[in-house]
């Protein structure tokens, strides 16, 4: 049995209550989770408070070099942390290691970033110099699809602009960011990154605290929402990465197998738990036929079930919640008179199998099109042509990504600019340049994580204006 603990104040903290966490590929529990209580929340936000002068007023190279040699232990420890993850999230186990060894990744490629103050005017009257300065305690609040990677692209910029950090996972997956909170223990001076595991209320207590300065949150849209309120009261920074529904447009000009091939993986990669997967296809008349065939051909030749079976492609959806969403969106396409191409039914067993669901005769209306899925389930939708798409595809709150798919490069880049979301991508979907910012526009997010700007989002300006 595991038995993980809490990281407040850099000890190793059991939690006040305990919880359950559920094999997503059995539905049932296999270890227990220590869980904060509002005393334990209270106690992170002041341990990180206590730690913030000193960790602020190291220089960025300082704090550079301390957090690679906290990220390198990550790097040792990735087979440990794979295991977990795949465990607790679901995912085979080869693609949950990618994921750990993209944390340390994820600090390289930010750490590269210099956050400079900057000379606006010095002449004979006197001196002005714009300033960054870090905001304080931040509270990052993950989800369960890539729990430690949602926590790196908060924790690393934060942590390298001079804040300190409360970490809270989700309830679906705590351990692996528990174990990451204990790996990082013995290398971050105590207190500049705690980590409290817990239910909802745990993420409510951080967002209504008075000494956190700044909300980073990924998850839902109706949560989102509510962090939003939780921080005007006190005017509390926030960056939100929510939900998407992003279109996939594939013009008739497209290379069907190629488009094929990388379609599907940017759709049903992780089961198609991804903030940025294709969640809905818009298809030119012409090439329908050929590309629900040739989706088809891929989708029936995938293996799915437990992420620690050998040659596994795609595990269970994480938890019994989303289980019964896309369950039931699938319930309500058949009703709108869906054919299911492949897949439409949950697999045998008690954990959350569901076979890649290719889904054709429905349309714009339908739940399943005009909702988030998040799950292995992919509506493909004809239309006449690139304007027909086009409209279809802004047609909605979400503006998280959006993909074009044709042999045009030219005219790929233009119709992508015209996609109303955070990342257009043409001939393939949901790639990341970790230099790259990363954020939605309307209900999608606020604000951007990664790249300069992700790092920067993590201060504050200050003008220092001198007189001679
Ligand atoms: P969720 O919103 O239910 O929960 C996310 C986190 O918020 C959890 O840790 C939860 O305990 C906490 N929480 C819940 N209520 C809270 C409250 N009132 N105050 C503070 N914290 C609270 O989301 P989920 O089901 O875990 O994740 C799925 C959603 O996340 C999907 O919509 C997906 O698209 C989105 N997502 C977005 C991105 C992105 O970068 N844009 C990345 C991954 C996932």
């Amino acid at each position: 049995m595991i038995t993980p603990t809490l990281t407040i104040g850099g000890k190793a903290v059991p939690g006040a209550r305990s919880f359950p966490v559920i094999d997503p590929a059995r539905g049932t529990p296999f270890a227990d989770s220590p869980g904060a209580d509002e005393s334990q929340v209270d106690d992170a936000v002041a341990a990180a408070q206590r730690a913030f002068g000193a960790w602020a007023a190291l220089t960025q190279e300082q704090r550079r070099v301390v957090l690679t040699a906290a990220a390198a232990t990550i790097q040792q420890s990735a087979d440990d942390l794979a295991q977990l993850l795949t465990q607790e999230q679901g995912r085979p186990l080869a693609r949950a290691r990618d994921e750990v060894l993209g944390v340390p990744a994820l600090l390289a490629t930010t750490a590269r970033f210099e956050l400079r103050n900057e000379l606006i005017r010095e002449d004979a009257r006197g001196r002005v110099e714009l300033r960054r300065k870090p905001l304080g305690v931040v509270a990052a609040i993950a989800t369960w699809n890539y729990p430690l990677m949602v926590a790196a692209g908060k924790i690393w910029p934060a942590l390298l602009a001079g804040n300190t950090v409360v970490l809270k996972p989700s309830p679906y997956t705590p351990l692996s960011t528990l174990r990451l909170g204990e790996l990082l223990r013995d290398t971050l001076p105590p207190g500049v990154l705690n980590v409290v595991a817990g239910g909802d209320d745990v993420g409510r207590r951080l967002t209504q605290h008075p000494d956190v300065r700044k909300i980073s949150f990924t998850g839902s849209v109706p949560v989102g929402k509510k962090i939003m309120a939780a921080a005007a009261s006190d005017l509390k920074r926030i960056t939100l990465e929510l939900g998407g529904n992003d279109p996939a447009i594939v013009l008739a000009d497209a290379d069907i197998p190629k488009v094929a091939k990388r379609l599907f993986w940017g759709a049903f990669a992780n089961s198609g738990q991804i903030c940025v997967a294709a969640k809905r296809v818009y298809v030119e008349e012409r090439v329908f036929e050929p590309l629900v065939e040739a989706l088809g051909s891929i989708a029936r030749g995938v293996k799915v079930g437990s992420g620690f079976e050998p040659d596994v492609q795609l595990g269970p959806v994480n938890n019994r919640a989303q289980y019964d969403r896309v369950n039931e969106l699938l319930e309500s396409a058949r009703k709108d008179g869906a054919t299911f191409v492949t897949g439409g039914e949950p697999l045998a067993g008690d954990g959350y199998l569901i076979a890649p669901t290719l889904v054709t005769g429905i349309s714009d209306g339908s739940r399943l099109v005009d909702e988030e899925q998040f799950g292995p389930a992919l509506p493909i939708v004809p239309v006449r042509d690139a304007e027909d798409a086009l409209e279809r595809a802004n047609a909605t709150h979400f503006g998280l990504g959006g993909s074009i798919w044709t042999s045009d490069r030219e005219r790929g880049v233009s119709l992508a600019s015209r996609l109303e979301c955070g990342t257009g991508w043409i001939n393939q979907h949901g790639a990341f340049a970790f230099e790259a910012p990363f954020g939605g526009c309307k209900w999608s997010g606020v604000g951007y994580e990664n790249g300069p700007i992700g790092l920067e989002s993590f201060t504050e300006y200050q003008v220092i204006s001198e007189a001679f």
